[in-house]
């Protein structure tokens, strides 16, 4: 079969190099809060976060974790081919739990002969030194990944999400993960699209991100509305407006193109996984066509990953 070239690195690029093989995600969930949730510090949820911390689905919650791997890994093997695992451990925080507990998750997983190490999402500010401890002595031994929910460089629009952290943070966790655990894969999430963000300032993270060696990969979203978030009633108030298909399409592409070339890219948009809670936009709903339009919004500008660094 014929190379498709892709105007942007994409993870599978690295994990094709990496492990020879079809690697694909099992998403997990296991932890049931997150320190916005229990309100710690006076903190509230995440504006645009649903019931399910954004990942979970409400079923997966109930399943021990070798139910989810088993099922998920089964259906993977099935329908797309899939040759080795990585355990994604991704809903609300997982890091926001006891070391013991982290390591026995983390075994459990890794006892499953075709998962070839794990993922971890979790927030700037629940890096903790046990956290960090347990992440290091198991990169000693296999693939970890950590995939910090950064969601935006600029104060304001973190203040606007409620995430209760803020830039500063956000970059000191990048250095305590560099120092502790430089075997660790380290992924920062984006989100684009909140009230009074620019173009520039995705230009602006972009070469935040360049000026962090520790970052090997970045996931992108674009901000949407479900169903049962402070974001929603904001919405229904007009408070809070989507970004349009087409602007979206261009932040994204000003931001790879001022993008290291060597920083691998998960996804280019947000999709819900449970299509009746999405309130708004609605092309966040036609995940292929989305991907396919913006990388023709790329390749009809002739734009690609890195062009401007
Ligand atoms: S997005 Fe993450 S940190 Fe924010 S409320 Fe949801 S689970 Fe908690």
């Amino acid at each position: 079969m014929p190379q498709v070239t892709l105007p942007y690195n994409p993870i599978s690029r690295f994990y094709r190099e990496r492990f020879q093989a079809k690697v694909y995600k099992i998403s997990v969930a296991v932890a049931e809060t997150c320190p916005n949730r229990e309100g710690l510090r006076g903190m509230q949820t995440c504006n645009f976060c649903d019931q399910w911390g954004s990942a979970a689905y409400e079923r997966n919650l109930q399943k021990t974790l070798r139910a989810q791997i088993e099922e998920v890994r089964e259906t993977l093997r099935t329908k797309r081919g899939a040759e080795k695992f990585l355990v994604y451990f991704q809903a609300y925080t997982t890091t926001f739990s006891h070391r013991q507990s982290l390591q026995d998750l983390f075994t459990t997983a890794l006892s499953y002969s075709d998962v070839v190490g794990f993922v971890i999402g979790t927030r700037p500010d629940c890096i903790s030194q046990s956290f960090l401890e347990t992440c290091h002595e198991f990169s000693q031994r296999t693939f970890v990944a950590v995939e910090l929910g950064v969601q935006s460089f600029n104060d304001e629009v973190l203040l606007w999400m409620r995430r209760g952290h803020n830039r500063e943070r956000s970059l000191q966790a990048v250095a305590r993960m560099a120092k502790a655990c430089p075997q660790v894969n380290l992924g920062v999430h984006l989100i684009f699209g909140a009230p009074g963000e620019t173009d520039d300032d995705a230009i602006a993270s972009a070469r935040t991100i360049n000026g962090l060696a520790a970052v090997q990969n970045v996931k992108l979203h674009h901000l949407h509305v479900l169903k049962n978030t402070p974001l929603a009633e904001d919405f229904a108030r007009g408070e809070f407006v989507p970004l349009e298909r087409e602007a979206y399409f261009q932040r994204c592409r000003l931001f790879l193109q001022h993008l290291r070339a060597n920083i691998a890219v998960h996804r280019l948009a947000a999709f819900s996984p449970r299509a009746d809670e999405l309130l708004a936009p609605l092309w966040t709903g036609f995940k292929m066509q989305t991907y396919q339009d913006m990388l023709d919004h790329m390749r009809d500008r002739q734009a690609f990953q890195g062009q401007y660094v």
